[in-house]
């Protein structure tokens, strides 16, 4: 592709996932506390005659080509807010684990709805793009966003955290993926299913881990992720048992916290340094309990033009 527009946008990991009661409509609320960090997908818009997809990278095979795509799915509404025709070339390149629980296909959407703004000239302002992103799925926004926000409701509604510094963290990347309605569908049942899973308490963010964020602590963060973590993730062990192996791979190796990205299958460990990270990555990639481990940091920025 010679012209286009090209977006970087970042994975997220949640350092704090807590899952509310079951609503009526089938959805939680939640207290997500949101972390961007340093692997990227590449969203390039060109002129095309209509919408069309391509995309690379790994796991690039098991991401939807049609209007299935998220990144389609957000072209689609910028043009018809806009009165523009959709028609555009988006390549997406993958490095974000496909069904990975680090939002890979939200990512996707923000990298559409940026760069075909700047393509088209549609001109649409941030708070527009926030607005859209939020009806194109709850991890969206964020991905816009980028850094650390706390967001509520469905985790749409955003709040930019402060954090001092910057964390360290291993990823361990798992074969196939795991589905997020399915995970969620899990923590019900692990609740007692209905009438109990809508009787939990309402969920809230933990003030440690707000503070070791804003602190720039790993050694605080680390303990407030083991008291506070992620409620998917028990649902997420009940439905790939062999995660705890990785988690405890990890543990065992030096890790300061370990914990399941979202709805899985990949763990996230914070460590206290880069080269604590490398280290990690090889022992976690000779241990056999995962497909890869990935050494980076954050807070990254949200999706920007590149
Ligand atoms: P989340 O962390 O937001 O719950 P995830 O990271 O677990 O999501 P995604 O990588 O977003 O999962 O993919 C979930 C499913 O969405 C995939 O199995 C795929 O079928 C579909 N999908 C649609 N668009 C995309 C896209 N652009 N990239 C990846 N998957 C996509």
């Amino acid at each position: 592709m010679t012209t286009g527009v090209t977006v970087s946008v970042p994975a997220k990991v949640n350092v704090q996932l807590a899952v509310g009661p079951l609503r009526p409509d089938g959805f939680h609320d939640l207290a997500n506390v949101f972390f961007a960090v340093g692997l990227h997908d590449r969203v390039t818009a060109a002129p095309a005659e209509t919408l069309r997809i391509t995309c690379s990278g790994p796991g690039a095979e098991l991401v939807p080509l049609d209007e299935g795509n998220l990144a389609a799915r957000a072209a689609a509404l910028l043009a018809a807010r806009h009165g523009h025709p959709p028609a555009v070339h988006l390549h997406i390149d993958k490095d974000i684990p496909v069904a990975g629980g680090m939002a890979g296909g939200s990512a996707d959407a923000a990298g559409a709805l940026l760069a075909c703004d700047a393509l088209w000239g549609t001109g649409a302002d941030r708070e527009e793009l926030l607005g859209l992103a939020a009806e194109l799925g709850s991890d969206v926004p964020f991905s816009l966003l980028g850094g650390a926000a706390l967001g509520r409701g469905r985790g749409e509604r955003l709040t930019p955290l402060p954090v001092a510094g910057r964390f360290h963290w291993v990823f361990a990347l798992a074969d196939g993926g795991l589905s997020t309605p399915e995970v969620y569908r899990e923590c019900d049942r692990l609740r007692g299913g209905e009438p109990a899973a809508s009787r939990v308490p309402e969920p809230a963010p933990a003030p440690a881990l707000l503070a070791a964020l804003a602190g720039g602590d790993p050694a605080a963060l680390a303990a407030a992720i083991a008291a506070s973590g992620n409620d998917l993730q028990p649902a997420a062990l009940s439905l790939r048992p062999a995660l705890r192996r990785t988690l405890d791979a990890g543990l065992a190796a030096g890790a300061l916290a370990g914990i399941v990205s979202g709805s899985g299958p990949t763990c996230a460990f914070l460590v206290k340094d880069t080269a604590a990270g490398h280290t990690l990555a090889q022992v976690l990639e000779a241990s056999g309990t995962c497909r890869a481990a990935r050494a980076t940091t954050g807070p990254a920025p949200g999706a920007h033009i590149v």
